[in-house]
């Protein structure tokens, strides 16, 4: 049985005290492996690690080489970009076109990015008078933040956990990522691509573990932690900032979301289906700019309810090497049993379901994944759980609207503000709804569609921050001023 071990100071290794935990398949549930649980000596090791490598060639190194390098990691995920495709369908189950045509591309896309940024960003300087006529200059220089706290989510795991490693190795830091326990592999391959294109040892490191009282937390505890960065649900981005606050550690967080998807009766009707349908089923519904309230205007609403269903009832379930399967399972059957009691909720709080609903018939070998059917309700008030909390999984209410002030009042009735999809052919209505849906970030006639130079983030309880671009810059690096009397 093959064991998933840390990656510290370039070196593959166990846990401290050699435990391990069990990693099981989503698809059917079978045992994968077992993943080093990572402790208190263990995130200890990995920090300082870290810290060695900023006062050592890392640290030292010129940005062009920097740039270089980020530039071969980049291009060693592709020459190995089988293996973490391989690796993110065993840990996910989602799909091979989702992974590979998507997912690991955008892994070694956002060591890229940020390489070239960090290339081309411009300094800041005034020129200032001073009383005695001569003058002075400031200028302020950008610098490394130190040792960066990556914690990742599972839902897209190698996507999410280098969109935060890629700035923050651009701009010089270091860092040690706990992923999520349910997605360890991709983190750990890094490594070895790490290894591969000779990044100096300790500047990137990974401990496998758990969050709360485990690897998670004593990575946001530790002193030799300068900045946290986190994407995963919004309740954890509470317990992290409370672990941060008692050392004054910057956070930087991408958080949970409920999104409203807008479908007015003048869009391009074919296209807003399918758009809609992207957005909430994408991934299982496993996607936090994913929509799950859908909010249709009168004219077209039935006709567009009909169309969705039938969208959803051609899924195909299958294994992620099934060619003939476009759908994958959810991630756990912990995270099965969640999304089934929000099934069972929508039902008693009167929620008519126009599909889905249950677990689909599966063969008796995928049986015990965790498999879900896509969902879609309608009839519900605005205030069931179902409509106000995030689930996570392939669902969404739709309801009619018949105003444009209407639809904005509900769009924002609620307490996250990560994304929206706008679906219309009126492009002076679909700026004056820009300007007022209270979200990080808004896409019409389109979903997911993302230049990495653009601001990412969330307004509200989404998150804090934004990263992307040089915004990842203002996280990742620390601004001083130098003055300098003439
Ligand atoms: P999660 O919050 O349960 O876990 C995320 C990570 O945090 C995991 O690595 C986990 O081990 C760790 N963790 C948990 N408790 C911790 C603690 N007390 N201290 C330190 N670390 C801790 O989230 P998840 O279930 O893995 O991911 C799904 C969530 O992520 C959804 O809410 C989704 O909306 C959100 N998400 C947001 C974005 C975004 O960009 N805004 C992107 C993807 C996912």
């Amino acid at each position: 049985m093959q064991t998933t071990h840390h990656f510290i100071d370039g070196r593959m290794r166990p846990a401290s005290d050699g435990q391990t935990f069990d990693k099981r398949s989503p698809v059917d549930n079978h045992l994968m492996g077992r993943v080093a649980r990572g402790t208190r000596d263990d995130v200890d090791a990995a920090v300082g690690a870290a810290r060695s490598a900023l006062r050592g060639e890392w640290g030292r190194m010129a940005v062009d080489k920097r740039v270089a390098m980020l530039h071969a990691v980049a291009d060693g995920i592709t020459r190995r970009f089988d293996d973490f495709v391989a690796a993110e369908e065993a840990d996910t189950g989602q799909p091979h076109h989702v992974i590979a045509h998507a997912f690991v591309p955008r892994g070694a896309a956002n060591f890229k990015i940020f390489a070239d940024i960090i290339k081309n960003v411009p300094a800041e300087s005034f020129a200032m008078d001073t009383p005695d006529g001569a003058g002075a200059l400031n200028y302020a220089i950008r610098k490394p933040k130190g040792v960066i706290g990556v914690i990742s989510p599972w839902n897209a795991p190698f996507l999410l956990m280098t969109w935060k490693v890629g700035p923050a190795l651009a701009c010089g830091n270091t860092v040690v990522v706990k992923p999520s326990e349910e997605t360890p592999a991709t983190a750990t391959l890094l490594g070895e691509v790490m290894n591969e294109v000779g990044v100096p040892h300790g500047v990137y490191n990974v401990v496998h573990g758990f969050g709360p009282d485990a690897a998670g937390e004593f990575l946001t505890r530790h002193d030799g932690v300068d900045a946290i960065t986190f994407t995963g649900e919004t309740r954890t981005g509470a317990a992290i900032m409370k672990a941060a606050a008692d050392g004054i550690r910057d956070v930087s967080f991408e958080l949970g979301g409920k999104n409203a998807g807008i479908v007015f009766a003048d869009c391009d009707f074919d296209a807003a289906v399918e758009g809609i349908f992207r957005s909430a089923f994408l991934n299982t519904g496993q996607v936090c700019l994913g929509t799950e309230r859908v909010y249709v205007e009168r004219p077209v609403f039935e006709r567009f309810v009909a169309a969705l269903k039938a969208r959803c009832e051609a899924v195909r379930h299958g294994r992620p090497s099934d060619p003939q399967a476009d759908y994958g399972p959810l991630i756990s059957q912990e995270h099965k049993r969640k999304v089934l009691s929000y099934y069972q909720r929508a039902v008693a709080d009167g929620a008519t379901v126009v599909t889905g609903g249950g677990v689909p018939a599966m063969p008796d070998e995928l049986a015990e994944g965790a498999w879900v059917q896509p969902t879609i309700w309608t009839g519900l008030a605005e205030t069931a759980a179902v409509v106000q909390e995030e689930i996570f999984g392939p669902c969404c209410h739709i309801r009619p609207f018949d105003s444009e002030q209407e639809v904005v009042e509900l769009a924002n009735a609620n307490r996250y503000g990560l994304s929206t999809t706008i679906w219309t052919e009126n492009l002076r209505r679909a700026h004056r709804m820009a300007g007022a849906i209270e979200v990080g970030i808004t896409w019409v006639n389109s979903w997911f569609l993302r230049d990495l130079r653009t601001p990412f983030g969330g307004a509200k309880q989404s998150g804090i921050g934004r990263e992307g671009g040089v915004h990842s810059l203002e996280f990742y690096t620390e601004m001083r001023n130098v003055c300098i009397k003439l």
